[in-house]
């Protein structure tokens, strides 16, 4: 297999040292430039970075020195975690500049022509990526982004009992791990001894990301699911994995039994089994009455699954089940590495 070399926007963030952690030792991909904002720009990364992981920080990349987000810089493929205000403009002239721009940031989520990727349920997606190279008169260079972290643990399950099903409309509320909001995010004295029930912009992104990503490509355009979601997203005392408690009514009723063994086969495409990221099972099902548990169960799978428990009849829907995803691994940067290892492996990096 071919090698690639990374360049790493936002490189300092929590989701940036989950990429730096992610690739060492990754078959294909080598990290050869780190970018950061200008109050990082020209700083040795190792004295740059509050490095928070419990495993240490690769020695070589420690002394790659941080450049500023703009092209060019010394690699083949772009990896962003900005933050998304400043994600637009930034991965669009990464683009622009020939680089491929595989991005976990908000900013193109949702514009027509950018595949909203998850390879096990729409792989079929990555097909937008000429289209939109035609539409901006890009030729190397393209975008493709992962959805929100609590949108990715959600739709794995959805997708299966989508498939298997359908879904007509799941209400879910949300308990949110703190890294989710970044380094140093949110303060202590708010966050310790309470729940706070408001994450800026998150009800709308868990509401609408998912119809994109369950949509079927018509042309050269996506036509969103049908499905209609309610989400009530709250920021918890927890350091990472997101809990979703979601009731779901399907559009063909159908018993628990045949609901779990919908989320237990589910395998997704193929092209996205036998990735070096890949979990073996993109959904696990445990059975236990009080499971999953963000501490314990947070990590199955590298980090790269939806865990899923309690599922059990709902009085007023069909359904209903508690949901795991690690916000910062299959929720962020591990999602944004399996569509880079998927667009490699399917011949879209060149
Ligand atoms: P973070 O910890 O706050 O890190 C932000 C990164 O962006 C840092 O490297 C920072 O560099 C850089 N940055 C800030 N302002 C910049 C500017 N003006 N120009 C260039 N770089 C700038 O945030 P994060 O949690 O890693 O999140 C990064 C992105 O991923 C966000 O879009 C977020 O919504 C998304 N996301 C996060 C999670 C999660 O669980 N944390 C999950 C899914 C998606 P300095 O160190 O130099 O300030």
């Amino acid at each position: 297999m071919k090698q690639w070399r990374v360049g790493i926007l936002g490189a300092t963030g929590t989701v940036g040292q989950r990429f730096i952690q992610l690739l060492e030792a990754h078959p294909w991909f080598t990290i050869t430039a780190l970018a950061a904002s200008d109050r990082s720009e020209g700083k040795r990364y190792g004295d740059a970075v509050a490095w928070k992981l419990p495993t240490p920080l690769p020695a070589r990349v420690a002394e790659l020195t941080l450049g500023a987000c703009r092209p060019p810089l010394d690699c083949d493929v772009i990896f962003s975690s900005l933050p998304g205000e400043m994600a637009g403009e930034t991965e669009a002239a990464f683009a622009a500049a020939g680089y491929p721009v595989i991005s976990n940031s908000s900013a193109h989520r949702m514009a027509a022509d950018v595949p909203l990727l998850v390879p096990e349920i729409n792989a079929e997606h990555a097909r937008l990526i000429p289209v939109q190279q035609q539409r901006r008169d890009w030729t190397r260079g393209f975008l493709v982004t992962n959805p929100n972290c609590t949108t990715l643990a959600l739709v794995l399950p959805l997708a299966a009992l989508e498939q298997a099903f359908g879904v007509e409309l799941a209400v879910v509320s949300t308990m949110q791990a703190i890294s989710g909001a970044g380094y140093p995010g949110v303060a202590s004295l708010d966050i310790v001894d309470n729940v706070i029930p408001y994450i800026a912009g998150e009800e709308t992104k868990v509401e609408t990301e998912p119809r994109k990503i369950l949509g079927r490509l018509s042309g050269d355009q996506v036509e969103p699911a049908p499905l209609r979601l309610s989400a009530h997203c709250h920021r918890v005392a927890v350091t990472d994995g997101h809990l979703c408690a979601v009731s779901v009514k399907l559009r063909q009723s159908a018993p628990v039994e045949d609901v779990c063994a919908a989320l237990v086969e589910f395998r997704g495409v193929p092209e996205a089994r036998s990735l070096p990221s890949s979990p073996s099972r993109p959904i696990v099902l445990r059975s236990e009455p009080d499971r999953p548990q963000p501490r314990l169960d947070r990590d199955l799978e590298r980090g790269m699954a939806s865990i899923v428990g309690r599922v059990r009849e709902d009085p007023l829907f069909d359904v209903k089940m508690t949901i795991l995803g690690h916000n910062t691994v299959r929720g962020a940067a591990g999602a944004t590495l399996l569509n880079a290892e998927f667009l490699a492996a399917t011949g879209r990096l060149t």
